[in-house]
């Protein structure tokens, strides 16, 4: 296959600060696959990294880490991936050597790779991957969604973390994309009721079969998921929880909470957090490709990259009518 010598991509070079750039094009190491990028959808994550960088992201990067896309190159090492696959990666890279990782932990390796953080990502026009860190997409699964891999495995994580939620009650707080897949999951895991608030009505009448409650604690929950980066909602959970409830911190919360440990230990409650995922990629596939899930209503907009601007402005400011925008790429 001829490859160009060159990629156009988005590199952020400050806050606030994204410019189209031509970079080369990334070399690969031997257990590595480079991908044409077919689609990648924002997070809310990289509106975080492009407001405030709150990973400490060394720049100039190029940010993005959901993507999904055509595999055009593969390292020599790479058995089970050839050129022309259509793929979707999933953007941790865990070293497999630290401690963590001989736990079992890859998702919480202590050296861990990440697309868009370390390393380049995945708002470009080709990106790099290892290879253990991508699956294949049935044609059944566009591109777009594809690129939901990696946050529909974080939001199985969320429900692995809440436990048994078969006939319980589940409240989200938070009604973003995460908060939406989260609430599909939970139905889908059996919860006997899935209450959610947030505060875009656009947003809460996105998540079929979930209860649309206020803001502010509801009482009598089993598990409150926490998918908003507030610390009112925080409160909201423990104010919900039942006697032996779990909050489940699944959104960043950059900012130290004071927790009523009182109300914890008279109540036994239980606080767990949840961060990536423990190998749910295969899971999410599935999920992907689920009818009942419809998980395809996410996407809300697919804008070609050539107005990349229009994508971001939609991700950030257009609560009102966007929930997942993907960028595309022809
Ligand atoms: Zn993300
Ligand atoms: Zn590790």
């Amino acid at each position: 296959m001829n490859l160009p010598a060159t990629m156009r991509a988005l590199q952020m070079r400050g806050l606030n600060q994204l410019v189209l750039t031509t970079l080369p094009l990334p070399s690969l190491k031997t257990d590595e696959v480079l991908i044409r990028t077919m689609a990648t959808t924002i997070c809310t994550s990289d509106l975080h990294d492009i407001k405030t960088n709150p990973f400490g992201i060394k720049l100039p990067s190029v940010l993005g880490h959901e993507g999904a896309g055509i595999i055009v190159q593969c390292g020599s090492d790479v058995k089970t991936f050839s050129t022309g696959m259509r793929v979707a990666a999933h953007p941790v890279v865990p070293c497999g050597i630290c401690e963590e990782c001989r736990r079992g932990f890859g998702h919480l390796c202590l050296n861990m790779g990440h697309l868009g953080i370390d390393r380049n990502g995945t708002f470009a026009e080709y990106f790099v991957q290892r290879a253990d860190r991508i699956r294949r997409l049935p044609d059944s699964i566009s591109f777009p969604l594809g690129a939901l891999l990696e946050p529909v495995a974080n939001c199985l994580q969320a429900i692995a973390r809440a436990g048994d939620i078969k006939g319980r009650v589940v409240l989200v707080v938070g009604d973003g994309p995460f908060g939406n897949i989260i609430a599909r999951l939970a139905i889908r895991a059996g919860a006997a009721r899935v209450l959610v608030s947030g505060r875009e009505p656009f947003r809460l009448g996105m998540i079929p079969g979930a209860e649309i409650v206020d803001s502010g604690p509801v009482g009598s929950v089993d598990v409150a998921i926490l998918a908003v980066s507030s610390s009112a909602a925080v409160h909201t959970c423990m104010a919900s929880l039942r006697k032996r409830g779990r909050l489940v911190v699944f959104s960043l919360i950059n900012e130290p909470v004071p927790i009523n440990l009182f109300q914890l230990h008279v109540s036994e409650l239980e606080i767990v957090g949840c961060c990536n995922d423990e190998e749910r990629m295969d899971e999410s596939l599935r999920c992907l490709e689920d009818p009942a899930l419809k998980l395809s209503e996410l996407v809300t907009q697919e804008v070609p990259f050539e107005n990349w601007e229009e994508a971001f402005y939609l991700a950030r400011d257009r609560h009102d009518k966007a929930l997942k925008v993907a960028i595309t790429f022809n």
